[in-house]
């Protein structure tokens, strides 16, 4: 039984199962683009058969770069662009998403313009392409240490991969070098605060360490054998 419901504004909320490229297509709009870098991992909690064609984990619609779409419908979380769970990026991802689509419906009553109005979903869109635009950059940077995983490796690619290696380094003795980290994971803070001074200083101090040029600091604690039963 199919029931016809009348709404000012259709939130697409439906995940990476999301039909809205499908819906364009029946409604005769153009096609969206899609962005998906392959990164070959798929997850499952028990055997199962594994599907011909697994789900990469990452993809991006490009719905904001359309010429036409329909007034009235906006797509949102994992629907508009999903990441590689492994980063624990999707649900802050979402929830800005929300507060972006919050804003704006609230500038639009302000306005006095209904939602449903020319203009209304591309520039909604256009707000979310900004909000996954660093999530986006930091999982594929990521995702782009793998030779086999496809798609065209940004330019400063190589230098990202040695820099934040320096600090996945640094992290694991580095207080600020850590919580600064957590910040950018967190989507906190830009990941250009990984280049202040007092970061970028620890982290050359770290480089020159490694090539002999500076005296390494004495470890807080002296080799020690443990000896005994540790079950
Ligand atoms: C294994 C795994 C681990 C993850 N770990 C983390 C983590 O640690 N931290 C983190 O932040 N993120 C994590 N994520 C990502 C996070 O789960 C997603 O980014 C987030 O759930 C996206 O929210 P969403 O509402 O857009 O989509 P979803 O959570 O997928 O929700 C979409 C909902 O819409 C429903 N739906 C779909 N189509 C229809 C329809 N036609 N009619 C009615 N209902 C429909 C679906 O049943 C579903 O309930 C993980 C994801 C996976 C798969």
């Amino acid at each position: 039984m199919q029931e016809k419901i009348m709404a000012d504004l259709v939130v697409d909320a439906g995940g990476p199962g999301s039909h809205t490229p499908q819906w364009l297509r029946g409604l005769n709009y153009p096609r969206p683009e899609e962005t998906t870098v392959h990164i070959g991992l798929s997850y499952a909690s028990r055997t199962y058969t594994r599907p011909p064609q697994p789900r990469d984990w990452k993809a991006m619609i490009i719905y904001e770069k359309l010429p036409h779409f329909p007034d009235g419908l906006v797509v949102i979380g994992d629907a508009f662009c999903r990441f590689d769970p492994i980063f624990g990026q999707g649900m802050t991802v979402a929830a800005k998403e929300a507060v972006a689509l919050g804003d704006m419906l609230s500038a639009a009553k302000a306005r006095q313009q209904p939602p449903n109005t020319h203009g209304f979903s591309g520039q909604f869109h256009k707000q979310l392409a900004k909000v996954v635009e660093t999530p986006w950059m930091l999982a594929t940077t990521e995702a782009f240490r793998y030779p086999q995983v496809a798609g065209k490796r940004p330019v400063g690619t190589r230098f990202n991969h040695w820099y934040t290696s320096q600090i996945f380094e640094l992290t694991a003795g580095d207080p600020t070098v850590y919580s600064a980290f957590l910040q950018v994971l967190h989507l906190l803070k830009e990941p250009t605060s990984l280049f202040r001074p007092a970061i970028l200083w620890r982290v050359l101090r770290h480089q020159m360490r490694g090539l002999g040029l500076m005296h390494r600091r004495q470890p807080l604690v002296e080799n020690q054998t443990v000896t005994g039963d540790i079950s």
